[in-house]
C-alpha cells in the first residue's frame, strides 16, 4: 500500500543521542538547578510524545509549552508532572488550567485577578509563575513594576506563586545586554528575601547557560534547542555542554535527466545551466520544509558528495546538479541535513544558507515528513 512504500522525505530522530544530550546537560548544570524542558511546537518538530517520554524517563523537573493544547497532550501522558504554559492564556482558556492541573504564566494584574477568581470559584489554588520583562519587550510585567505585582499576587488567596522568571532577548549575541537583563531581574526580586528557597527562579535558555554563573540565585533553566543537539549560536561555548545532533532530514532522487547548457531551470527561470548537465529532481520541496530561500543557494549530499540546488525550490520537488556525481540513480537517498560520509550539513549551516535560524528550520519541517525514530 501507499503507506508501506519507500519514504520520499523523512526525518530521522536519534533518541539514544537525545538521551545522551540530556545526561550531558544535566551533568553540566549546578546540582540545585531544576531542568525545565521546553517542548513547544511538537518538541521543536521532533515529535512531542517520543521526546516527552524520554524526558520523563530522564527525570526532568518540569515541562514548558506554548499553549493549553500542548499542555493537555503532555498531561495525558502522565499525572503529576509540572507543566508551565509560557504564552498568555486567552480568557476562554483559563478553565483548562484547573482541568489539566497546569501552571500559568502571568504578566499583568488583570490576568492574576482572572485566575484568582477562577481558583475561588473552583475551591482551589491556581499555580502561577510571574514573568518579568527585563528587556525582551514581549511578555512579563516591566521590571520596575514587578515588586508591586509580586506583593499583590501574594495577597491573592486562590493564587499559588510557584516561580518567577524572565527571558533574554540576546543571550546568543550580546552578553552585555544579557548582564543588563540579569541585573534588572535581580533588582526586581531584591525586596523578596528568601524567594529562591520556595520558588523556581529562572531565566536561562540554551544560550543563557553559557554565561550562567555558579553563585547565581537561579535554581532552574529552560532548555529547548540545546537538548536537540543544536548549538544556540554558531560559536556557542559548547565546551560546557558538548551535545550531538539528533535530527537529520532526508529525501530521494525521483528523476534524473540530461539537459543542454543554457536550459532554464524551475519557476521564474532564475537559473540557466552553464554547461551540458545532468540534473536530479528530488522528492521534497517547501511543502516538506525545504525553504524557498535555499533556491540557487543550498546544497544536498548524494553519495557523500555535495550537489548544488539549481533554480527555485518548488512545493514538492527540488532540482540539484548531479553532473559531477555520475553514480546518482533514481531512488537514491539524499541528505538535506545530516552526515553522509565525510560530509555534513548541520542544522546550523542549512539555516544560515536559508537565511533563517535553527529554531525556525526545525519547526518548519511539515506534517508530510515522516519522523523515523532510530
Ligand atoms: N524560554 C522561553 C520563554 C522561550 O520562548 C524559549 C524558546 O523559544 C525557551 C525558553 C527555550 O529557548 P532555547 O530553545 O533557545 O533553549
Amino acid at each position: 500500500t501507499a503507506t508501506t512504500s519507500p519514504l520520499r522525505c523523512w526525518a530521522e530522530i536519534d533518541l539514544a543521542a537525545f538521551e545522551r544530550n540530556l545526561k550531558r546537560i544535566q551533568a553540566a548544570l549546578p546540582a540545585r538547578m531544576r531542568y525545565v524542558a521546553v517542548v513547544k511546537a511538537d518538541a521543536y518538530g521532533h515529535g512531542m510524545p517520543q521526546i516527552v517520554r524520554r524526558l520523563m524517563q530522564s527525570g526532568v523537573d518540569c515541562f514548558a509549552v506554548a499553549n493549553v493544547t500542548e499542555a493537555a497532550d503532555i498531561r495525558h501522558m502522565g499525572a503529576g508532572w509540572p507543566i508551565l504554559v509560557l504564552s498568555p492564556l486567552l480568557p476562554q482558556e483559563d478553565h483548562f488550567v484547573v482541568e489539566y492541573d497546569l501552571t500559568a504564566t502571568v504578566s499583568t494584574l488583570g490576568e492574576c485577578e482572572r485566575l484568582n477568581a477562577l481558583g475561588q470559584a473552583n475551591g482551589c489554588r491556581i499555580k502561577v509563575h510571574l514573568k518579568i520583562d527585563t528587556g525582551m519587550g514581549r511578555l512579563g510585567i516591566w521590571h520596575r513594576d514587578a515588586p508591586a505585582l509580586l506583593t499583590q499576587i501574594q495577597a491573592m488567596p486562590a493564587l499559588q506563586l510557584e516561580g518567577v522568571y524572565t527571558h533574554f532577548s540576546s543571550a546568543d549575541s550580546d552578553t552585555q545586554f544579557t548582564e543588563v537583563q540579569r541585573e534588572r531581574f535581580l533588582r526586581a526580586l531584591q525586596s523578596e528575601r528568601g524567594l529562591a528557597e520556595s520558588l523556581l527562579i529562572h531565566a536561562d535558555n540554551s544560550a543563557g547557560i553559557d554565561t550562567l554563573s555558579n553563585d547565581s540565585p537561579y535554581n532552574a533553566v529552560r532548555i529547548g534547542l540545546l537538548q536537540f543537539g543544536v548549538p544556540p549560536y554558531p560559536k556557542s561555548a559548547l565546551g560546557r555542554v558538548a551535545v550531538e545532533p539528533i535530527f537529520s532530514f532526508h529525501t530521494r532522487i525521483g528523476l534524473i535527466k540530461d539537459l543542454p547548457g543554457g536550459t532554464d531551470i524551475s519557476y521564474a527561470r532564475t537559473h540557466q545551466l552553464k554547461r551540458d548537465s545532468r540534473i536530479a529532481v528530488l522528492t521534497a520541496g517547501y511543502g516538506d520544509g525545504v525553504p524557498l530561500e535555499l533556491s540557487n543557494r543550498g546544497s544536498v549530499l548524494i553519495h557523500a558528495q555535495r550537489c548544488p540546488i539549481l533554480g527555485r525550490v518548488t512545493m514538492d520537488q527540488t532540482i540539484v546538479d548531479v553532473t559531477d556525481c555520475p553514480s546518482a540513480q533514481i531512488g537514491d537517498p539524499v541528505v538535506l541535513i545530516g552526515k553522509d560520509g565525510a560530509h555534513e550539513i548541520t542544522t546550523t549551516e542549512f539555516s544560515e544558507q536559508a537565511q533563517t535560524i535553527p529554531w525556525e528550520t526545525l519547526c518548519s519541517v511539515t506534517k508530510r515528513v515522516t519522523r523515523v525514530y532510530v
